[in-house]
């Protein structure tokens, strides 16, 4: 990072770190000298076509982590060698999240960067007779190419003199030909079982505007050709991507080696999959484009924007992806995993608050009407830097419909008639009657309350099994809520029965919106971003559409309810 001091690498890696292969590739091409004396350098390579996910989040995390630990350094570079699918909403998004992940690049550059040098090789590659213009169409190039078992065939065109190509090819860079009517290959061999050395394609013809160099080309460099040369420009010693990559690295080596350029090595890890999520972001796009969500930022996205909105915090994805580690073969991390790291850091982090999502009145019947008593509330018993608040306490409070029964099941020990329990920093209460509206639902819970337990205190040692959260009535903000659950329904998305889209794996439940919480007053005014634990309910983020005096939260992940445990269990 540009922050670190450049020191000698270290040759062994920090003892609290966990293991995983990358890091002994380069702690022994460190022992070994691989490199010289040169500093480790990594690049992450994003195509600024779409917006980044926790996928990216692992490679950035792999790419800048691993340099940052050897004292090395990480470029950001933007692979936009596909005009027609680029643009700058991406690039500055992408900038954004990185930034936002806690990661800051050495260099700032583009593959477009290397156009000029790239066609300069691609001359010197003609001119040494391992590259040539093919006129075949798509059609007939597919049929040549053979398949896995099947070996290809060569061009007629593949034999063309030097001088033949080099006119072609400086005419096809001129703008001569129309897109699609030859391209530039490699002269590898028809023949190699990897079907990416069949004399792979280096250059297209497109007359496309790119949004960097504009005009000035109307061919591109092909992925294969143009990342490896950059990574060597940038003296990228290793150069990692996920494993769908490992068949191009014979091609990757071929090109360094035939132009004798700095030797990156690329490095081949697996993808990070998640059960319930879709981690592509060519089918991200398709749910927003098709509404499925609000934009790329929805909190129910797995995009990096997406994820920030609902209130993860970088550190928690940071430790999540370093838990999962790198490996060389392709899995499925439980969903529940990333939560338990989520809810691990916000546990310490996040002040506590209280909010009744579905109120239900308590009509404290000996409190006097009109007072108020200010009590104290513990903001983080994890932190107790974060001291305390006050909250208001008046006669007519809210709860959560769900802490009180008329008919108590088994093994329910919350509010109902007759019985005792702790309002949270405040009173001993006890039931002593419902009213009821026309419909036979209990709307008002009436309680008396012992003013001896201020605090939640029982000076008598009495016990009560329970402790709920409330909301002074007359002191309460109106909030909207909104619930989340996972975007699908099926544990793999990407699974789809045959003839159906994978929008048909949508949960339609994904988005609860609770019109009309009520919150303790502390939070009418709560910034955007600012994350809490609505006590007995889970981690909450203000959202972007808060107004002040009326929040919007999203829940960001909920506690482990015990209680719906024991009645999923019981079947009721
Ligand atoms: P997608 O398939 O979602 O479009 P991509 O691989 O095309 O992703 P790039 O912009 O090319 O996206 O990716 C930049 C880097 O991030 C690459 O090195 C890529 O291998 C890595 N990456 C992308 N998705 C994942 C993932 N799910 N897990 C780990 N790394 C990923
Ligand atoms: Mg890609």
């Amino acid at each position: 990072m540009a922050t670190n001091p450049k020191t000698e690498p270290a040759v062994s890696a920090p003892a609290a770190a966990p293991s995983n292969f990358i890091r002994d590739i380069i702690i022994e091409d460190l022992r070994t000298k691989k490199y010289g004396d040169a500093v480790i350098q990594t690049r992450f390579p994003p195509e600024p076509n779409g917006y980044l996910h926790i996928g990216h989040a692992k490679a950035i995390c792999l790419d800048f982590g691993l340099a940052d630990e050897f004292n090395g350094r990480t470029n950001l570079r933007f692979d936009d060698t596909n005009p027609e699918k680029e643009e700058q909403e991406y690039v500055d998004s992408i900038m954004a999240d990185v930034r936002w992940l806690g990661f800051e690049w050495d260099g700032l550059y583009y593959a477009s960067d290397y156009f000029d040098q790239l066609y300069e090789w691609a001359i010197k590659l003609i001119k040494d007779g391992k590259a040539y213009v093919d006129d075949l169409t798509a059609d007939e190039t597919r049929e040549y190419r053979g398949t896995l078992t099947e070996s290809g065939r060569e061009s007629p065109y593949r034999n063309r003199p030097v001088e033949e190509n080099l006119d072609l090819f400086t005419r096809m860079a001129k703008g001569e030909f129309p897109d699609g009517s030859r391209v530039l290959r490699a002269k590898i061999d028809m023949t190699s079982p990897n079907m990416n050395l069949r004399d792979p394609v280096m250059y297209r013809i497109l007359h496309s505007s790119h949004q960097r160099t504009g005009d000035k080309w109307c061919i591109y460099p092909m992925y294969d050709y143009a990342h490896g040369q950059s990574d060597s420009l940038e003296k990228v010693t290793h150069s990692m991507c996920t494993l769908e990559f490992a068949d191009h690295q014979p091609l990757y080596r071929w090109y360094i080696e035939q132009l004798g350029i700095f030797p990156s090595q690329q490095i081949e890890f697996d993808r990070l999959n998640l059960t319930y999520t879709l981690l592509s972001k060519r089918k991200l796009l398709q749910l927003v484009n098709e509404g499925h969500v609000r934009g790329w930022d929805d909190p129910r996205m797995p995009t990096i924007c997406g994820i920030r909105r609902r209130g993860y915090t970088p550190e928690a994805i940071r430790n999540f992806v370093t838990a999962v580690g790198a490996s060389r073969t392709n899995g499925i991390v439980d969903l529940a995993m990333l939560e338990h790291f989520v809810r691990e850091d916000l546990n310490k982090r996040a002040p506590r608050a209280m909010a009744v999502l579905r109120p239900l009145k308590v009509v404290i019947d000996n409190y006097p009407e009109g007072q108020t008593d200010e009590l104290d509330a513990i903001n983080n018993p994890e932190d107790p830097q974060a001291g305390t608040r006050k909250v208001p306490f008046s006669r007519v409070l809210y709860i959560e419909q769900d802490d009180f029964r008329e008919v108590p099941p088994p093994k329910y020990f919350r509010l109902s008639p007759g019985r005792e329990v702790r309002l949270r920093y405040g009173y001993l209460v006890t039931c002593t009657g419902v009213v009821k509206n026309e419909k036979g639902e209990v709307s008002e819970v009436h309680c008396t309350y012992d003013p001896a337990t201020r605090g939640g205190n029982t000076p008598d040692g009495r016990k009560v099994k329970s402790t709920i959260h409330w909301v002074s009535a007359a002191h309460a903000v109106d909030a909207e809520v909104r619930l989340y659950e996972t975007l699908f329904t099926s544990e793999d998305p990407s699974q789809v029965e045959p003839g159906k889209d994978f929008a048909s794996n949508l949960n339609p439940n994904s988005l609860e919106t609770v019109g009309h919480a009520r919150l303790e007053p502390s939070l009418a005014n709560a910034a955007p971003g600012s994350r809490y634990q609505f006590e007995r309910l889970g981690y909450f983020s203000a959202d972007p559409d808060s107004v002040p005096g009326r929040p919007v939260f999203n829940r960001t992940v909920a506690l482990k309810d015990t209680w719906a445990k024991i009645e999923k269990r019981a079947g009721t």
